[in-house]
């Protein structure tokens, strides 16, 4: 996932025990820690990049010749992506062997998009008053 052109990938869980995604089915869920580590692998992509780095696109399986296999998904892919031993004709290609000693390339990696506010309790008066009004017209 990608949040406007910034690059971040994130995984998001509905906070939902009737969903299905909770409920493991070898029929559906194939090999589902692939989202977490796909989403991961995006990062070091990127990161990969940043410090100028070339490295294959991750979703170009196919390109070298790997397939979305049942039960395993792309394992073997991402396996050798990770241990750059994908065969390509310029010899073994996949994530730069430093890129997991490395923190990302760009200062603001590390900055929130936005202030986090969610648990900022009052500090004076107004904002106590303004805090009852936000939460009584939440209610009303
Ligand atoms: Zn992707």
């Amino acid at each position: 996932m990608d949040y406007y052109g910034i690059g971040f990938s994130n995984i998001r869980l509905p906070n939902d025990a009737e969903s299905y995604i909770y409920k493991y089915n070898t029929r559906i869920n194939q090999f589902p820690e692939e989202v977490l580590l796909h989403e991961f692998l995006h990062s070091l992509e990127r990161n990969s990049k940043e410090y100028g780095y070339s490295v294959p696109v991750l979703h170009d399986y196919e390109k070298y010749g790997y397939k979305n296999e049942s039960l395993i998904g792309q394992k073997r892919w991402y396996k050798d992506y990770m241990n750059k031993s994908i065969k390509a004709t310029e010899g073994k290609i996949g994530l730069p062997e430093e890129i997991y000693t490395l923190k990302p390339a760009k200062s603001n990696n590390f900055q929130n998009a936005y202030k986090l506010e969610e648990f900022k309790e009052p500090e004076n008066l107004i904002e106590e008053i303004k805090q009852i009004l936000e939460q009584l017209g939440q209610k009303f």
